[in-house]
């Protein structure tokens, strides 16, 4: 039976960094932020119904959806909002579990489901064990302003719109504290792995 693991986070908290290191360990990470994106590409059955919901005025001249014009109409509309999540979520998570399915039939031993919102959008039944991956919130501030040269009001209030980091870790399985080095951060990897026999 192949465990498949959830890796959270918060925003700049070290996710991506950790993923990376699943992947050159040989284990397949499927990023729902990529799938997110793959499913509402021209033609796809997401892209469809969002053009039929919102009409050809949020498209580009290439046809593609235009993100920003998009955005800025259900970031102001909650129905909108939910109109667009009701399409694109069970995209994503259809795709994501086919992905799942084909790694497990490869026969797999680990499966690793890269999820930032994985709380938040009630998505922790499908994955087995969870792994948050903590940072101390100067830390992260820190992080997310060099990564994303941000100042320090933007930087916190992108923090302010997510779950807080602690509360993520009080629902995980495991935690990873990347305050320390990337090697640091490596290691505290590996035990997890080793302790849950994937290795
Ligand atoms: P997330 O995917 O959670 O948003 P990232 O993995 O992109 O976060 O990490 C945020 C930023 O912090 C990146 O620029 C990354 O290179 C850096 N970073 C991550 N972990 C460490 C670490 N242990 N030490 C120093 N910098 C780090």
């Amino acid at each position: 039976m192949a465990l498949i693991i959830g890796l959270t986070g918060g925003i700049a908290s070290g996710k991506s960094t950790v993923a990376k290191m699943l992947l050159e360990l040989g284990i397949p990470v499927i990023d729902a932020d990529q799938i997110a994106r793959e499913v509402v590409e021209v033609g796809e059955e997401a892209y469809l119904q969002i053009v039929k919901e919102f009409g050809e005025e949020i498209l580009q001249e290439d046809r593609t959806i235009d993100r920003g014009k998009l955005g800025s109409i259900v970031f102001h509309d909650k129905e909108k909002r939910q109109r667009l999540n009701s399409i694109v979520h069970p995209a994503v998570r259809k795709k994501m579990l086919m992905q799942k399915d084909q790694y497990i039939r490869s026969g797999e031993n680990a499966i690793v489901l890269d999820i930032p919102l994985l709380f938040e959008s009630n998505l922790t039944h499908l994955v087995d064990k969870i792994i948050v991956v903590y940072v101390d919130e100067h830390i992260q501030l820190q992080r997310l302003m060099a990564r994303n040269g941000l100042s320090k009001e933007e930087a916190e209030a992108r923090m302010k719109a997510q779950m807080p980091l602690i509360e993520k870790v009080s629902k995980a399985d495991a935690v990873i504290n990347n305050n320390g080095t990337i090697e640091e951060t490596k290691q505290q990897l590996l035990n997890i792995l080793a302790y849950w026999d994937v290795l």
